[in-house]
């Protein structure tokens, strides 16, 4: 029986015969639905095996109503921990024994370390990696820079928009279709961001439409460009910013990280600005994961080998 790429509860259940045919003992996974797409695994593997750890790492596929009894069995099967994507990034919270201060606040949870006892801790390591992707791609700290977050209302822009507020950036403007979800991150974000220092006529934290003239207003004042909205991601979508709004002085993130010249990488290629897509952050977020687990130094060129 070849080994599978993707397991289920039911395998989970039946454990030990479900994964008779692996090499290592599969004590990893990243759970979600869909998940035949994660690219988790190959990162993983990559860093257990050039590190010397004897485990493999693997897909679970796991619908809501399983996620409880999924969350059960793994201190049982001696699982080190999981990774959690889309969707149970926020439905996994009641089931932790604890959650870090920095994955409350962002309320996703996308690692989980199975502690002594059995118990269950969560944390969120998007945040945190797209902090280390800054620095790695463009040689700043985000503490120093002024950050516009375009998609700050879904999933990956509220992430980085409470990292960076955490972190004390210089400034953070929240853009969203959605307009009333950048309001209330602004109004939840607030209490991070009480320095008095002084910039200028622009409030060091605001939402702003997502319309032309609005966007313009505020680039003026902004470093830091970052896309975490999910326009960009289809073939034949727009650049979320066009090119004509952007300087060559600015910074563009697009964390998308499925194409290596997204449009928004194109627009900012177009207007002459230093530009980086999401696979930084996809590497830092699972460096920092194996960091939890594991306690010791991630191996990043062997897991950035796996990225392509
Ligand atoms: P999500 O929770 O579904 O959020 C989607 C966001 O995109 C929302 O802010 C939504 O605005 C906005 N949006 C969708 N369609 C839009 C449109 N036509 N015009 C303007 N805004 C639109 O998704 P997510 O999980 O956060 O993922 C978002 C992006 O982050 C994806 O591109 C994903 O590839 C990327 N990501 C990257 C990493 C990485 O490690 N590099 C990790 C996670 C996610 P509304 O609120 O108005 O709906």
């Amino acid at each position: 029986m070849p080994m599978k790429d993707v397991y289920t509860l039911e395998d989970l259940r039946d454990w030990l015969r479900a994964t008779a045919d692996e090499p290592l003992p599969v004590r990893l996974a990243v759970i979600g639905d869909p998940i035949a797409h994660s690219r988790s695994p190959a990162m993983h593997n990559a860093a257990l095996e050039k590190v010397g750890i004897p485990a493999r790492y693997t897909r679970l596929h796991v619908r809501d109503h399983e996620l409880e009894e999924l969350l059960k069995l793994l201190p049982r099967l001696g699982f080190f921990g999981v990774n959690v994507t889309l969707p149970h990034k926020t439905a996994v919270l009641p089931h932790l024994s604890k959650v870090s201060d920095a994955a409350r606040k962002i309320g996703a949870v996308n690692t989980i370390v199975v502690g002594e006892h059995g118990t269950l801790h969560g944390f969120n390591t998007d945040g945190p990696g797209f902090v280390r992707a800054i620095r790695a791609d463009f040689g700043v700290d985000i503490r120093d820079l002024r950050v516009m977050v375009l998609g700050a209302g879904g999933g990956a822009g509220r992430a980085i928009s409470v990292q960076c507020a955490m972190e004390g950036c210089e400034r953070l403007v929240l853009v969203n279709r959605t307009i009333e979800k950048a309001q209330g991150l602004v109004a939840e974000l607030q209490p991070l961001m009480t320095s008095t220092r002084l910039l200028g006529p622009m409030a060091r934290l605001e939402a702003c439409p997502w319309n032309d003239a609005a966007l313009l207003r505020q680039l003026d004042q902004i470093d830091l460009v970052v896309n975490a909205s999910s326009v960009g991601l289809k073939s034949g979508d727009p650049a979320p910013l066009p090119a004509r709004l952007l300087r060559p002085a600015h910074l563009v993130y697009d964390t998308i990280y499925t194409a290596a010249r997204t449009p928004l990488i194109r627009a900012a290629e177009e207007a002459g600005a230093r530009r980086a897509n999401g696979m930084s952050m996809l590497l830092h977020q699972g460096a920092l994961a194996f960091e939890i687990w594991f306690q010791q130094t991630a191996p990043l060129e062997a897991m950035r080998a796996t990225l392509g």
